[in-house]
């Protein structure tokens, strides 16, 4: 289904990188090789990560003996370096390495770097080795899978799967020729296989829309999203979900039963005991995971749908992710998909994305005279401005200033000219497909 675009004159073609995700209905033999896929990945991951780990302790201990030790004598952790590892040691570790698609390995090695090179760049501890359980994924080369029709996938070693959903729109656009697939990833999760696509995605996005609806969001822990318009009326207000925090009991409760059965240990089975309770320990992870993916989609198709320029923080994710509350954790994982989402569904849609710089006291502010607080603690809900007495909802508040940093005649490129005032130059970043033909993002639809 094209987009058909009224202002198609002044419309941009766009290569985007788009995931694809289809729930599996496998056969029991499909899902048997689908399992082993998933296994020869997870082996060949801890195997690599045991012999790295050998190969460092034992320079260590000759370099603690004396001894001399050069670069050469550890094993490096870049793809390439596991990928010759696995190739010398399959045999031995794994001699039924044959049994499963190459592609498993390639993956298990390519997962293997990416988690040395978090831990490389402090964004992660050491490798851990990964836990048998229902969990776990593998990936297939793009030449490996084929859409058959709108509702079948050929996997090269497992054969034609049927997917749940009708995978039409993804079909049309091989079909088309404007997607072309890079990579195909299963996860098992509860039980339940997904396939993930990963395509280029060729396609006409319509022009920017003249600025008149304007609104500012402010992303919050208590209220989710509160959204104000430019003179101060409120426009958005989502509840963070009850449902999650509800569910976050059940799941402690689940765990706790999960955890006095036996589960999995290096040569020792889980008991069908664990296996019921690990089970629905991962229901609850997926439906909560879910419902907060669908509430975060809905608010962002409809703000890219109804408003011209929408204003948000930039906020600092890899720092805010340092605070361990659960709540702080929701909003913030919340917050990242919500802000990538609306990079691209603005796009899609023809309205503009304004992120205030994240030093931007969009909080601090007063909405009615201006003036910016020294400090305002997060338990404080109200904001109270003790120049004008102004006294308003914390978040409202916040998004009200938001909002008029989208407001024309800014430095954010939305404008028509006008003056800048010098809050509104701190603006960082806006997606507009006129500055952004090239740009890869990746998105999930499903
Ligand atoms: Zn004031």
């Amino acid at each position: 289904m094209t987009t058909t675009i009224e202002t198609a004159k002044c419309a941009t073609l766009t290569t985007v990188t788009q995931a694809y995700v289809f729930a599996l209905d496998p056969t029991p033999e499909q899902a048997n090789a689908l399992r082993s896929h998933i296994g020869g990945t997870r082996f060949a991951y801890n195997a690599l990560l045991g012999l790295v780990k050998a190969n460092w302790d034992g320079v260590r201990a000759k370099k603690e003996a004396g001894e001399e030790v050069t670069r050469e004598d550890y094993f490096g952790t870049y793809h390439l370096d596991h990928q010759r590892l696995w190739y010398q040691q399959r045999d031995e570790v794994a001699p039924w390495w044959s049994e499963n698609g190459s592609s498993t390995y390639n993956y298990a090695c390519l997962n293997l770097s990416k988690a040395f090179a978090n831990f490389r760049a402090e964004r992660a501890r050491f490798p851990t080795f990964k836990k048998r359980g229902s969990s776990g994924s593998v990936s297939f080369l793009s030449k490996a899978v084929h859409l058959t029709d709108s509702h079948h996938v050929r996997v090269n070693r497992i054969g034609v799967l049927k997917t749940y959903e009708s995978t039409r729109k993804l079909y049309r656009h091989l079909e088309r020729g404007t997607g072309r697939i890079m990579a195909a990833t299963v996860t098992q999760r509860g039980g339940k296989f997904i396939i993930s696509f990963t395509v280029q995605v060729t396609k006409q996005f319509p022009a920017a829309r003249a600025p008149q609806r304007i609104i500012g969001v402010d992303v919050g822990i208590s209220t989710l999203y509160t959204g104000a318009s430019t003179d101060g009326a409120q426009l958005l207000n989502v509840e963070n979900p009850r449902h999650v925090f509800k569910a976050a009991k059940t799941l402690a409760h689940v765990q706790r039963v999960a955890s006095r059965r036996h589960g999995p240990q290096p040569g020792i089975k889980p008991s069908n005991r664990w296996r019921k309770a690990n089970s629905r320990v991962q229901k609850i992870h997926t439906s909560t995971a879910n419902a907060r993916k669908n509430q975060i989609h809905e608010t962002t198709t409809m703000l890219a749908k109804n408003y011209d320029v929408i204003v948000i923080e930039d906020l600092n994710v890899k720092g805010l992710l340092k605070n361990h509350s659960l709540a702080k954790h929701i909003s913030d994982a919340a917050w990242g998909k919500f802000s990538h989402q609306l990079e691209y569904k603005t796009k899609w849609y023809g309205s503009t994305l304004v992120k205030a710089d994240r030093f931007y006291p969009s909080s601090k502010t007063c909405a009615r005279c201006g003036t910016v607080k020294a400090k305002l603690s997060l338990i404080e809900r109200t904001f109270a401005c003790e120049s004008c007495g102004h006294k308003a909802d914390r978040d409202l508040n916040a998004a009200i200033n938001l909002a008029r940093l989208g407001l024309p005649g800014t430095s954010s490129g939305t404008g028509r000219g006008g003056e800048v005032r010098p809050e509104q130059q701190r603006l960082v970043a806006t997606a507009h497909p006129d500055e952004a033909s090239t740009e890869i993002l990746t998105l999930v639809s499903t």
